[in-house]
């Protein structure tokens, strides 16, 4: 039996619950130390990243969690979760500390405000050539990626998205961590959730017949 967990002390924990009870995966949602006894895979959902930093200090979580993470537990984080596991964060408050992880800095709130969310298929990596609905609130921005991270996926080129947005990294993996600053998790499409899962082992790798359509 693998156990798959869900940060759950803020933000959008219903919505990738949802995702994993799709695929299958009844999840344990993590508020607690003793929640993280025999992860095999962890989601950091999209919520407000300082608020989730100031929650995971006072409940003990970060060390142990940074531990796990470092470890090489199979880790994916949506937006505030991609702002927790990256090394290097802008424009964020300076006592925030997330897991520090991922070779990548980030720029909070860099597509603009709550008004400014957009919508957009991406061309994905490891989807097999298939586009993939990404939806962005209050999204960061990868700005920087150190060698051992490969970009997943880029904002396209559409005439319909802003140009200061196009071209900017939104998907990335290093190691046993992925990351995204969008959010599979508010669609029905669970590509993105079976990608990651069986990455980490969780899922036998049926992705392949993507791969064969494609
Ligand atoms: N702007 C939020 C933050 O900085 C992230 C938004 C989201 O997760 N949808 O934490």
């Amino acid at each position: 039996m693998t156990t798959v967990g869900i940060l759950a002390l803020q933000g959008g924990v219903a919505e990738h619950q949802r995702s994993l009870r799709a695929l299958g995966i009844e999840p344990v949602l993590v508020r607690r130390t003793e929640h993280l006894d025999g992860l095999d895979a962890l989601i950091l959902p999209g919520g407000e990243s300082t608020t989730m930093c100031t929650l995971l200090r006072l409940g003990g979580l970060r060390e142990p969690l940074a531990g796990l993470i470092g470890e090489g537990l199979p880790t994916y984080g949506t937006c505030a979760g991609m702002i927790l596991l990256a090394k290097k964060v802008l424009d964020t408050r300076p006592d925030a500390r997330g897991f520090e992880a991922m070779d990548i800095t980030v720029r909070r709130n860099a597509f603009g405000r709550q008004a400014d969310s957009f919508e957009c298929d991406l061309d994905c990596e490891g989807m097999g050539g298939m586009s993939l609905p990404a939806v962005f609130i209050r999204a960061p921005k990868v700005e920087e990626c150190g060698p051992g991270v490969r970009v997943l996926a880029r904002v396209p080129d559409g005439e319909h998205i802003p140009a200061q947005h196009r071209g900017a990294v939104v998907a990335v993996e290093q190691g046993s961590m992925l990351a995204t600053a969008f959010h599979p998790e508010v669609t029905v499409d669970t590509r993105f959730h079976r990608y990651f899962l069986e990455r980490a082992g969780v899922l036998p790798a049926e992705g392949a017949a993507y791969n064969r359509k494609g």
